[in-house]
């Protein structure tokens, strides 16, 4: 069977041509006559393995000297709680955006930590909009800042990087991650899971400013505390080797393909092409407001949500899953990371197109 337009949240859609090599390699890595799965993370092919991974995505985002980049397991939520027992550093309290149910969930693990100010929330339109920072009472005495730049469920992407002046910003970028540049040196720390933008689930990601690290809450378990990790270049204990590895074949690809600022540009096509056809529809309609339309998530409803079990059926027999949206949002959802080639959108939108005709 060939392979069929995966529009999956998460785990996501990998590219062909690193599972490919992934296959290549399975059995006998370059020669070396076992996989990577097999290889001890102290060995030295492990070892140039994860620190090239490293290198490639400190040079495809530019990651500058002074932050860590720490490969950790736990998913994105473990960092709701591991953010603040590391960076409360001794402050009462830490600031967080409300932009839908992943800030929800950060918000409520802050919460067992410190005292946590909602600086702003679009709860009030159902989470379709993210507030103007003009909007956000941010306390200057904070210990951090906490945003999801894209929430991935109700599809609100945030372009725009937020001001806290000495105040370190924290952003959950689980599933923005090397869809576009960003200026890593804004931010106090960056943390995502592996499994949207990046490659397999297991692997989380952290990156972390160096002053930030070492002034965990009293309590926090060794494994827990970023120090134990930036001081073992996350060896403390057996990281994820093998998701690493798919991580690291991942970024040579987009360094391949012309880096960051390529993949926005085919990223903004992509979504381009699905949202024009949203607007010029009468049928399907789109909840999120324009400025915040996310280039990953793309939720979508019907006129007639009867007809959601009949579109989703259409579009499998024509090779595309995994549309249904997220039960708080209702309607579709097409994930299109990096992964998802122009002609998944494509015979996305002329299956749209011809199921208004047949139903509009
Ligand atoms: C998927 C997701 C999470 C949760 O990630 P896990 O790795 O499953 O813990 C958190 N935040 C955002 C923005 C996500 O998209």
């Amino acid at each position: 069977m060939e392979r069929i337009f995966n529009f999956s949240a998460g785990p996501a859609a990998l590219p062909r041509e690193v599972l490919e090599l992934a296959r290549d390699e399975l059995v006998n890595w370059h020669g070396c006559g076992m996989s990577v799965m097999e290889m001890s993370h102290r060995g030295k092919e492990y070892m140039a393995i994860q620190a090239e991974a490293e290198a490639d995505l400190r040079e495809l985002m530019g990651i500058p000297a002074s932050y860590k980049v720490l490969f950790l397991q736990g998913g994105a939520s473990s960092q709701f709680a591991m953010v603040p027992m590391n960076l409360l550093r001794g402050k009462a309290s830490a600031d967080y955006l409300n932009t839908g149910e992943w800030s929800k969930k950060a918000i409520k693990e802050a919460k067992k930590y410190g005292q946590v100010n909602v600086v702003a929330s679009s709860e009030d339109k159902n989470f379709s909009y993210a507030p103007a920072q003009n909007t956000w009472k941010l306390d200057p005495d904070a210990a951090y800042v906490h945003y999801t730049p894209n929430e991935t469920i109700g599809g609100v992407e945030i372009f725009w990087t937020p001001e806290t002046g000495n105040v370190p910003l924290v952003a959950d970028m689980s599933s923005t991650i090397l869809s576009r540049p960003i200026d890593v040196s804004k931010f106090g720390l960056i943390y995502f899971g592996a499994q949207k933008n990046v490659g397999p689930a297991g692997l989380t990601i952290v990156i972390v400013r160096d002053d930030l690290i070492g002034q965990t809450v009293k309590g926090t378990p060794t494994m827990f505390d970023y120090q134990t990790h930036a001081e073992n270049d996350s060896m403390y204990n057996t990281p994820p080797t093998y998701a690493i590895y798919i991580a690291g074949l991942v970024f040579k690809m987009l360094k391949s393909r012309g880096g960051l600022a390529a993949m926005e540009k085919i990223n903004r096509a992509k979504a381009q092409l699905l949202y024009d056809t949203l607007d010029a529809s009468t049928f399907f309609n789109s909840p999120v407001a324009r400025d915040n339309r996310s280039l990953m998530n793309i939720p979508f409803t019907l006129k007639d949500a009867a007809l959601d079990d009949e579109f989703l059926k259409a579009a499998k027999a024509r090779g595309m899953v995994q549309l249904k949206g997220h039960r708080s949002v209702g309607g579709m959802r097409a994930s299109i990371y990096n992964a998802m080639p122009i002609e998944g959108v494509q015979t996305l939108v002329e299956m749209m197109k011809d199921f208004e005709k047949q139903h509009g």
